[in-house]
């Protein structure tokens, strides 16, 4: 009965009772803001900015960058888009930024780390960005990547607001982020769960290693219990937390993300029909079931197969 329930196709997420689930899409430029609004994108959850720093021997200047954000939020007039700083390291070594080699670069100079090594960088690209937000109608969020203290919270925060910024925050992205996420959210406006690292940092295995890729599951309980940290704190604190990893493109994932406390779901745009047809079968109160039978699995998979009943239960 509620799989037949009518849904707008394009319609804003939501779930079974009403409980509003803001659909966000992960971007890597501003060529695909077109497809994601026709998938009925909300907004950007996730603006990945290294497309304007790659294959590239000096940084973009100010006034380059702050014409390519324009693009972007002028096509999101009236949305929320939540854009992510240079998040490079020794694995896309730049001349410009963190040449110097590594032997474990997934552990090194990169994200926030590497760009506060070279601060300039930095500021110019929150200027840049404060420039498109003041020039347009987009609510422009911005956050770091690779967060691992709450001190580097505080930093980024402090110097994207300096810098006209009027929302910033952090990505949780490293365990120990994860675990002082009340702290970090202290010092922060919101959290943007990154699952991709996230679980690549939980299970100690490369995200981009074959032989290791049987760990690099978001199902794992281990991730999940993180999650629901940064979930309750973020509901402690009245601030938002969204997940922009290839999590929440997976439509009974997404239902337990929901239940362990993530206010938005950010996603490549395809994955968006799926996600907004699977969360109108639930209710809030389903999602937190199946978040708690998920939570109290041993592995990845018997997480996933301990969701599935639950849902076929209550549906
Ligand atoms: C992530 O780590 O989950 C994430 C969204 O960032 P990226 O995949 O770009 O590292
Ligand atoms: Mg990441």
């Amino acid at each position: 009965e509620r799989a037949q329930r009518s849904q707008e196709p394009t319609g804003p997420g939501a779930l079974f009772d009403g409980t509003a689930v803001p659909l966000l899409a992960n971007l890597g430029s501003a060529a695909g803001a077109a497809d994601a609004l026709a998938a009925g994108a909300e907004g950007v959850g996730l603006f990945r900015t290294e497309f304007l720093f790659l294959d590239s021997q000096s940084a973009p200047t100010v006034r380059e960058q702050q014409e390519q954000y324009t693009k972007l939020l002028t096509a999101f007039a009236g949305k929320k888009v939540v854009a992510r700083v240079l998040d490079a390291g020794a694995d896309k070594p730049l001349a410009f930024l963190n040449d110097a080699p590594e032997e474990n670069p997934a552990l090194g100079l990169r994200g926030i780390r590497s760009l506060r090594h070279s601060e300039t960088i930095l500021r110019e690209q929150l200027t840049a960005l404060a420039a498109a937000d003041a020039a347009t109608d987009a609510d422009l969020w911005v956050m770091a990547p690779m967060v691992a203290t709450v001190e580097e919270a505080r930093y980024f925060t402090s110097l994207a607001k300096e810098l006209g910024i009027r929302t910033a925050g952090v990505m949780v992205e490293v365990p120990a982020t994860a675990l002082l996420a009340d702290r970090v959210l202290a010092v922060t406006d919101f959290a943007s769960i990154g699952t991709n690292d996230l679980t690549q940092y939980t299970m100690a295995a490369d995200r981009l290693l074959g032989t290791v890729a049987n760990f690099q599951d978001p199902w794992h309980p281990a991730v999940l219990r993180l999650v629901a940290e940064v979930g309750a704190a973020g509901l402690a604190a009245g601030k938002p937390v969204g997940i922009c990893g290839e999590a929440a493109a997976d439509p009974l994932l997404a239902v337990v993300l929901v239940g362990l406390g993530a206010t938005t779901l950010s996603m490549s745009p395809s994955a968006l029909a799926d996600v907004r047809a699977s969360l109108a079968r639930f209710t809030l109160d389903d999602a937190r079931a199946l978040a708690e039978v998920a939570l109290a699995a041993d592995g990845a998979a018997e997480a996933k197969a301990a969701a599935k009943s639950c849902a076929a239960e209550r549906t």
